[in-house]
């Protein structure tokens, strides 16, 4: 999931200076989740914006919003308050957002959000880094463990040794990664994994923007 937390009101005020009438976009799907740009914020905010003297044309929950054809679908609903409104707040991620300018050639589009990470829930509320998409996962060695995300300081052969009392050395609210992997390595009986020295990453993995085709993939297969 990818998790977004609001901006300050300020901000967001700053970027509708210029703007009089608004029309609102939220997903319903991770921005839902963290609370960040579902329904409820949505209107919330429609109402923040009221009360700064702004029309709110319109609002949509779209559903993704990091869908384009869908999105590009969705959003002809409001397509007559599209094409009055001076800006389009979106309430979605940072994805979801671009995914949002794309569909609109011609309105400036803002964010409401900041996107943080890819992550898990750990309960209502609380969530928690997990993949940093480095293109190349090591969850199949590490026991599952993430050592790029989890590791402040991203080691692929860990452990640093700074740690104390199983706490990292850089973020000691946080549990030392390596130790978490050790030990889940000892309780799945794999702990000869850490015999073996890994290379480098591959960085050139991480190159952006990056892009997946699954087309060329099965072309590519069907080729070979
Ligand atoms: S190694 Fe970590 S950052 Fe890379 S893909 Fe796997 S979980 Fe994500
Ligand atoms: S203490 Fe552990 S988690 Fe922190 S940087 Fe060192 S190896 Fe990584």
């Amino acid at each position: 999931m990818i998790i977004s937390e609001k901006k300050p009101m300020e901000e967001v005020l700053g970027f509708l200076k210029n703007a009089e009438k608004v029309v609102l976009v939220g997903c319903n799907q991770c921005a839902a989740t963290c609370k960040s740009g579902g329904e409820e914020e949505v209107v919330k905010m429609k109402e923040d914006l009221e009360a700064e003297g702004k029309t709110v044309l319109g609002y949509t929950i779209l559903d993704p919003a990091c869908n384009l054809l869908k999105s590009k679908k969705d959003l002809k609903a409001l397509k007559e308050e599209l094409k009055e409104a001076d800006a389009v707040l979106s309430l979605a991620c940072g994805d979801g957002t671009q995914t949002i300018v794309k569909n609109l050639k011609k309105t400036p589009v803002y964010p409401g959000n900041n996107t943080m990470f890819i992550g898990e829930t750990k309960r209502v509320g609380e969530f928690e880094e997990a993949c940093k998409a480095c293109g190349e996962c090591e969850l199949g060695w590490t026991g599952g463990i993430c050592p790029v995300t989890m590791c402040a300081k991203g080691l692929i052969n860990g452990a640093c040794g700074g740690a104390k009392n199983g706490k990292c050395e850089v973020s000691p609210e946080n549990e030392c990664a390596w130790i978490k992997i050790y030990e889940r390595l000892n309780d799945i009986d794999q702990l000869e994994n850490l015999l073996e020295i890994r290379p480098m990453k591959d960085y050139s993995k991480q190159n952006n923007p990056r892009t997946l085709s699954l087309k060329k993939k099965e072309e590519a297969a069907t080729n070979a």
